[in-house]
């Protein structure tokens, strides 16, 4: 199995295996080839994965924010110099071509180690309060053990984008990657162990929804940050409030991206197939819903089709490959039903909904699909599908499409194409959401903050606000006059 690790899990700066555990196989899913063997986490790992974090996190907390952040530094700089492997293992793990792993995965998780670890000495400080006389001061402290729990897009970013701010804030992490995508946190321990990190503050665990709350309702445990769908997040975040844990909550979406008569139409059909296809459309923040200006309908469609029918699908690990399979079949499978209900409901097939041909028929492939004329109340254009499925909705003017944009329980991100400066402003200004791109699309650097609002989430990840999110402020008063007491 050609990436078995050494073990299942890895708790207190080592593998850790327990066969008790049920077992379960990693799929390559352009293949359909095992890759690797696993067991689920145990409650008795579960328990060594928490004693290990608890027992190393008062001493880590104890040292400057600048050292802790050397060792995330040190953190990056390994994962850069080794991001061809951890790349081609991110393609094992989810199929996603290696043309986007090498520069979206173990990249951005270094950027995230990179920022935290060099910005956190100037950010974790407190405020001086002057009350005449007296005063008050704040501390930004760590919360204590902290989870993580991943869903299977992004393993190695996920992964990253929570461990950074929590371990530079003090704490220490339980992480649980999804069980389609269980490879890549276990290198990540393996690097931050090789860049100095002192033994249990980043352990991995296996497992799937079983495993989870043996997790999020552990007493010892302070925080817990999901990245998963909005079903899941209403479990852990009910199962979170009945030990009155902190939470973050990454959700899924149904986000518009509105595109405007006077748009750069090349540059809005760019924005729209990143927003759609990219990772074969397994994106939370994907702009799934399109509105179209009805004048320029015509020309969008045809060279979005065009463009479309030119992507290259077919071997992950081949440099030339655009395209790859989805995570597994049964996602595969949740996506074309969501196709065949798009075409029963009268939307209007203009290119891909199937499955392609001349790639490896045991691979969980999906060709690239484009709905048009599709209305406010398709299924389509409601639920999240979570696949390389693009629906096109035409508008006439800007506060109906506002109004249609706005119209759906999800409210992670969004986006407008305009030369209207003001126009661009006012648009993003009234659209609902966490993030809104102007003339681009699902650009997440570190240093901006990412997260949703309704109930795509709560919490935000990356950028200095991240670690208000892993802290909690300790306010001290010191009196500097005797106590005045009427008893
Ligand atoms: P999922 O909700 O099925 O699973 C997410 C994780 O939660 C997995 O690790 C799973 O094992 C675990 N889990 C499931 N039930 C649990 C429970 N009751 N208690 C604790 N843990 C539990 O999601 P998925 O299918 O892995 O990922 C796809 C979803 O994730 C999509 O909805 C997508 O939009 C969302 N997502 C959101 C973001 C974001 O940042 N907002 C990023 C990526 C993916």
């Amino acid at each position: 199995m050609r990436a078995q690790p050494k073990a299942s899990h890895f708790i207190d700066g080592d593998y850790v295996e327990d066969k008790d555990g049920t077992p379960f196989d990693s799929v390559y899913p352009a293949t359909g080839e095992v890759i690797a063997r696993l067991h689920a986490a145990t409650p008795a790992i579960v328990e060594r994965a928490i004693a290990a974090a608890k027992r190393a996190q008062p001493e880590w907390a104890a040292l400057s924010p600048t050292a802790r952040g050397r060792i995330l530094k040190r953190a990056a700089d390994i994962m850069r110099t080794r991001n061809r492997e951890l790349s081609e293992l991110e393609t094992l793990d989810t199929g996603k071509p290696i043309q986007e792993t090498i520069v979206a995965d173990p990249t951005s998780g270094a950027d995230s180690f990179e920022f935290f670890g060099g910005v956190a000495a100037a950010a974790l400080n407190g405020d001086y309060i002057p009350l005449g006389g007296d005063f008050a001061f704040t501390k930004r402290v760590p919360l204590g053990v902290c989870v993580g729990i991943g869903a299977w897009n992004y393993p190695q970013q996920i992964a990253c984008w929570k461990t950074a701010p929590a371990l530079i804030s003090g704490n220490a992490m339980v992480f649980k990657p999804s069980e389609n995508t269980p490879l890549g946190a276990l290198k990540i321990a393996e690097i931050l162990v090789e860049a100095g990190l002192p033994k249990g503050l980043f352990n991995v665990i296996q497992g799937d929804r079983e495993t989870g709350p043996l997790l999020v309702n552990h007493k010892d445990v302070a925080k817990v940050s999901l990245t998963g769908s909005v079903p899941t997040g209403r479990k852990v975040y009910a199962a979170a409030a009945s030990g009155l844990r902190h939470v973050t909550m990454e959700l899924g979406g149904k986000s518009p991206l509105i595109v405007f008569d006077d748009a750069d139409l090349e540059s809005a059909i760019g924005g729209a197939m990143l927003g759609n296809f990219y990772s074969t459309g397994q994106v939370c923040s994907n702009g799934t819903r399109v509105f179209v200006h009805r004048t320029i309908k015509h020309a969008f469609l045809a060279r979005l089709k065009e463009r479309t029918d030119a992507i290259v699908i077919g071997d992950p690990l081949d440099d030339a490959t655009q395209m790859g399979p989805m995570v597994s079949m049964a996602q595969r499978e949740k996506v074309l039903d969501y196709i065949a209900k798009g075409r029963e409901e009268g939307a209007r097939l203009i290119t891909g909904g199937g499955i392609p041909n001349a790639v490896n028929a045991e691979g969980t492939y999906i060709q690239p699909t484009v709905f048009a004329d599709v209305t406010d109340d398709m299924t389509i254009a409601r639920e999240e599908i979570f696949g390389p499925v693009m629906c096109v909705l035409d508008f006439d003017d800007e506060d109906e499409v506002l109004v249609r944009a706005n119209g759906t329980e999800f409210g992670l991100s969004a986006g407008v194409f305009t030369a209207d400066l003001t126009r661009g402003h006012r648009v993003a200004d009234r659209l609902e959401a966490g993030i809104v791109w102007i003339n681009t699309y699902n650009l997440c650097p570190v240093e901006i903050p990412f997260g949703g609002s309704k109930q795509s989430g709560f919490g935000r990840e990356n950028s200095l606000a991240a670690l208000n999110h892993y802290t909690e402020l300790k306010t001290v008063y010191v009196a500097m006059s005797p106590v005045q007491s009427p008893y």
